[in-house]
């Protein structure tokens, strides 16, 4: 049913928006909040006049378990069925990318607080021990489960490996010798980084918790900023298991037929990727070597955009997605369009302060639909 699902909806891409809430420092600055939501449209207002249309549109008190159960669990259920999925947080530094995610590892972070990613770890594993349990119950073999997980970060168009424990954190920027590849199918993969192995929510955590760190180690040695690099956690699921036709009556004879059952193996990924700060250029005041870095992440968002914008335009199917502009497109080449599904969210301030970066993260995003 999953299948048809997609097939009707006819965009893999969704857009969903969110609004955080002001921090105390906004409030203390006396900023008003220059965003109003109109819930029943999914419409945000920007001022008076500049409306916005989303797939889902959450305003500030939204909490993070509506984000996951309205938004990203389908995703999750459709990795059992083999579709690749990937989702995004975009959105000026400070908008809650990281928040949304789930990759800050605040320790002082309550239950209610949790992010995308755990939330999706543990609906994935869940789902594992519910399928098994459910083929123990039909007396068939139990489904075999692989999950495997990679951490990169993709900083000045080089790829990092935040799960290298041999990683010296001044090698950020450094030439790394990690390639990406297609396959014949069409299949794109990494040469030449990690891949580990995870059983349960606390092992891929774990996982999770030594690259952001590895991750925000390498910014202060380096003095830069995290915001300025893309970091992407995938989850690679294979699953074997029985094919069986629930529609064929006969099949009650399989009894008989033990251990003749017919195995498929389905291979799903999950990226999960927090961003680089959206911000401009020239509002940064960069110069130098921060000018570079600017300049190719622009360069990863700029071609994301472009090849949202092109999955998104119906009249442009089949014709030419610019994959290849960036590493960031090409590395999610296989997880954006086709089969997959996309959930873009944008990330935004409330305050007035931000309205003009506000309204470049609506405008973005409204090029994905
Ligand atoms: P980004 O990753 O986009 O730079 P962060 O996720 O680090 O932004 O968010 C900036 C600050 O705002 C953090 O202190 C974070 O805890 C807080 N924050 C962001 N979104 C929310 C939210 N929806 N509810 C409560 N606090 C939030
Ligand atoms: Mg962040």
């Amino acid at each position: 049913m999953e299948k048809d699902e997609v097939k009707e909806d006819d965009t893999s891409v969704r857009v969903a928006l969110r609004i955080r809430p002001q921090m105390a420092r906004e409030k203390i600055d006396m900023c008003q909040v220059c965003t109003s939501v109109i819930p029943s449209e999914n419409q945000v207002l920007m001022g008076k006049d500049k409306a916005f249309t989303f797939d889902y549109v959450f305003d500030m008190p939204t909490p993070q378990d509506v984000i996951y159960s309205d938004c990203v669990k389908v995703l999750i259920e459709g990795c059992f069925e083999g579709y690749n999925a990937t989702v995004f947080a975009y959105g000026q530094t400070g908008s809650g990318k990281t928040y949304t995610m789930g990759t800050g590892f605040d320790v002082n972070i309550s239950e209610d607080e949790i992010g995308i990613i755990p939330r999706a770890v543990d609906h994935l594993f869940q789902g594992i021990e519910e399928r098994k349990r459910l083929a123990h119950e039909r007396n068939e073999p139990p489904p075999d489960f692989k999950v495997n997980a990679q951490f990169m970060e993709l900083y000045n168009e080089e790829i990092l490996d935040l799960f290298d424990t041999t990683r010296d954190p001044e090698s950020r920027g450094k030439k790394s010798h990690i390639k990406i590849h297609e396959d014949a199918g069409g299949g794109i993969y990494v040469v030449g980084v990690t891949t580990r192995p995870v059983c349960s929510l606390q092992d891929t955590m774990q996982c999770l918790k030594f690259g952001a760190l590895s991750r925000a180690t390498a910014s202060t040695n380096m003095n830069a900023q995290s915001s300025r690099s893309h970091a992407i956690f995938t989850l690679h699921v294979k699953q074997q298991r029985v094919i069986r036709d629930d529609n064929l009556e006969q099949d009650k004879e399989s009894d008989s037929t033990e251990g003749l059952n017919e195995f498929e193996t389905l291979t799903a990924k999950f990226h999960f990727v927090d961003l680089a700060g959206s911000e401009r250029l020239k509002r940064t005041g960069a110069t130098g070597d921060r000018a570079k870095e600017g300049i190719s992440i622009n360069c990863g968002l700029l071609a994301l955009g472009n090849v949202i914008s092109a999955l998104g335009d119906v009249t442009k199917k089949g014709s030419h997605v610019p994959y290849r502009d960036s590493k960031l497109t090409r590395l999610l080449q296989d997880s954006l369009g086709g089969n997959s599904r996309t959930l873009m969210i944008a990330c935004v301030s409330p305050s007035d302060r931000d309205f003009m970066e506000t309204l470049n993260t609506l405008k973005y995003a409204n090029r994905a639909r």
